[in-house]
């Protein structure tokens, strides 16, 4: 088949990039960053960390974890995994 699209993890944003858009004024020092967490209300004292490296992610107070931007776009915003990739574009066309 032609114009088959497959997903290409190069095409990602870097967590970087991605968490200083999600968390707006996102001050980046160390490879894991604390913010208030998105996926449970309040959050006064920050509980989720981030990881700047892999995009990992964990909420010590709700639980909330991943591996990865895609997986945290995925909850945050109750997508699919086809629905998450088409929102990065980071589709390869073969
Ligand atoms: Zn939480």
């Amino acid at each position: 088949m032609k114009n088959k699209k497959k997903f290409n993890r190069a095409l990602l944003p870097t967590p970087s990039e991605y968490y200083s858009k999600q968390f707006p004024g996102l001050k980046i020092k160390l490879e894991w960053v604390r913010v208030k967490c998105c996926f449970h209300e309040p959050d006064n004292n920050p509980s989720l960390s981030i990881s700047m490296v892999n995009g990992n992610f964990k909420c010590f107070a709700c639980g909330a974890k991943g591996c990865d931007i895609i997986a945290f776009h995925r909850l945050r915003y109750k997508l699919s995994f086809i629905e998450t990739i088409n929102f990065f574009g980071a589709w390869s066309h073969e």
